[in-house]
């Protein structure tokens, strides 16, 4: 068996030992006799390993009490429309727009509510991210809507947004458990897992409780309110059950490993090997500004099409995978999550330096 280094954006790289501990016990779930993919979502198994993946999960990000931790399906693009159906009362919501996914959830809320983009950074292609200290929030919106990490263009707050009492709404799928976060600057954050801790098909969504109300937007299905979730322990109807167990699985790792504030030292430890060689290459270059760059996601470009071609083959071939950038970007992305070690980001710059050496 060979495993590569994946540099994949999502699905993405998950801890060798947590993939090891699954695949042992996969046949026999610790004395079940069967596997978690076969068991009940009633089970008194099955019970304990989502109440075990949220009280770790509540015990690595420190969640205050008055938070609820939902776990949920359709990805976090589902929540692009549950977020207004929860959350609209005034009828107003401000969005920031900074890349993609932000710009796809400010469209799907514009179904719902009065959708205000406050601010841009369209005008740079997404390079970097505007500075948030004086916005004109709007005094009745009923939140303030970020995407807080930038996939795709590699962006990340540097600090979040003044939101003028307005509860902060945020999309951390990208950079979910990268790096120690205080909950309650959010009215919510949530993650889509399959970035930085399981496998897709799970959104985790810690949600401050007040804004988990009964008075929601009056065609809300069902399964897309956090009320009913929150009531049935996120077990309404049958959730991922497996994606669940994997990042329980994952959140132990963290645990052992450190917690977050290891997490933040190993990631800007790796983040900062790329952005320094990045910074004195003279064959490849980064494409963000560097008071907005990604812990997780570096793009880069050599600035000629066929040269980054060949530089994402050669990798390949090499044993560097996924490294192509984003179809609407072009060039290169390494995506550096949690389960990316030093040593893989310390032979993809090898790889660089020699690659630049041949073709500079
Ligand atoms: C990948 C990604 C999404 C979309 O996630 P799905 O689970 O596929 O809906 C949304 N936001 C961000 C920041 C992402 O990285």
């Amino acid at each position: 068996m060979s495993r590569v280094y994946n540099f994949s954006a999502g699905p993405a790289a998950l801890p060798e030992e947590v993939l090891r501990q699954a695949a042992a016990e996969m046949l026999d779930y610790r004395g079940t006799g069967m596997s978690v993919m076969e068991m009940s979502h009633r089970s008194k198994e099955f019970e304990n390993i989502i109440e075990g993946a949220e009280a770790t999960l509540r015990e690595l990000m420190s969640i205050p009490a008055s938070y609820k931790v939902l776990f949920l399906q359709g990805g976090a693009s589902q929540q692009f429309a549950a977020i207004p159906m929860n959350l609209t009362r005034n009828g107003t919501a401000d969005y920031i727009v900074t890349g993609q996914w932000a710009k796809k959830a400010a469209a799907e809320a514009e179904k719902y509510t009065k959708v205000n983009r406050i601010a841009s950074s369209a005008d740079k292609i997404f390079s970097y991210i505007p500075d948030c200290s004086d916005l004109p929030v709007d005094k009745d919106a009923d939140y303030v809507y970020i995407c807080q990490n930038n996939t795709i263009y590699g962006t990340r707050y540097p600090q979040l947004p003044k939101t003028k009492g307005r509860p902060l709404a945020a999309d951390v799928s990208s950079m979910f458990l990268s790096e120690p976060v205080d909950v309650e600057k959010y009215g919510v954050l949530y993650a889509g897992v399959q970035k930085n801790a399981g496998p897709a098909g799970l959104v985790v969504a810690v949600i401050r409780e007040d804004l988990i109300r009964e008075d929601i937007w009056p065609n809300t299905p069902v399964m897309l309110s956090w009320k009913t979730q929150a009531d049935a322990k996120s077990l309404y109807n049958t959730p991922n059950c497996w994606a669940v167990y994997i990042c329980g699985l994952v959140f132990e790792w963290l645990k052992k490993n450190g917690g977050l504030a290891a997490m933040r030292e190993r990631n800007e430890k790796k983040a900062g090997l790329l952005y320094d060689y990045l910074d004195c290459s003279s064959l490849f270059r980064g494409t963000v500004e560097p008071a907005s760059r990604s812990l997780m996601n570096v793009p880069f470009v050599t600035g000629n099409e066929e040269l980054d071609k060949t530089f994402i083959k050669e990798a390949a071939a090499a044993g560097l995978v996924n490294l192509k950038g984003h179809r609407t970007v072009g060039g290169m992305r390494a995506s550096i999550y949690n389960a990316m070690p030093y040593e893989g980001v310390e032979a993809l710059v090898k790889f660089m330096k020699e690659f630049e050496a041949e073709h500079a």
